[in-house]
């Protein structure tokens, strides 16, 4: 049953202390990859949550959300949208910076890619700050598509990303520390 699925799913991450720097705990989704059991669960609990309510957008934040976000576009017949870091897209973009502990990041998506019927999720690996997907919810909202959800894989309760997300809702499977 669904408890079951998701401790598999749980189990199967691997936990990297100080990766890529001491004091970050990294939660490794490769070996997640490796379990097709896993991994075709996690797909398919996103795939029953979002298939009746007429998503039109999987917009997939590099890199790990292009990895769940295709399987999970194509089941329920929505288009998959890449939100890529700087300079990876050769169309004309749009660009949202975000704060990082220390510096900044940006992402971008291609010009004419959403439209303002669209409706969307938002996917990503983890959500840690939050930054990343606020960013990204941004870039969909400027183009004036409805972002329903974001979903993720895990969530680090502990950094309060959910509540930068103001009043798009988030849906995880696991919770890292
Ligand atoms: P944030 O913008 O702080 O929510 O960070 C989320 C992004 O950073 C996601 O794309 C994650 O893949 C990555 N990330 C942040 N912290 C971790 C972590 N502890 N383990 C794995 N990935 C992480």
């Amino acid at each position: 049953e669904r408890k079951h699925r998701i401790a598999e799913i749980a189990s199967s991450i691997r936990v990297i202390p100080d990766f890529p720097k001491p004091g970050v705990m990294f939660q490794d989704i490769t070996t997640l990859l490796l379990d097709p059991k896993a991994f075709g669960d996690a797909v398919e609990l996103f795939v029953e949550r979002y298939r009746d309510q007429r998503i039109s957008v999987v917009a997939g934040v590099e890199a790990r959300g292009f990895i769940f976000g295709p399987p999970i576009a194509l089941a329920i017949g929505a288009k998959f949208v890449p939100l890529r870091k700087p300079k990876k897209l050769p169309g004309e973009v749009i660009s949202e910076e975000y704060l990082l502990e220390y510096g900044a990041d940006k992402i971008e998506m291609h010009v004419g890619a959403v439209q303002p019927t669209d409706r969307a999720i938002v996917i990503d690996d983890l959500i840690a700050t939050g930054g990343t997907l606020r960013a990204a919810v941004k870039l969909l909202e400027r183009v004036g598509a409805e972002v329903v959800e974001c979903a993720c894989v895990i969530e680090l309760p502990e950094l309060k990303g959910r509540e930068k997300l103001g009043d798009i809702p988030l849906f995880v499977l696991v919770n890292g520390a």
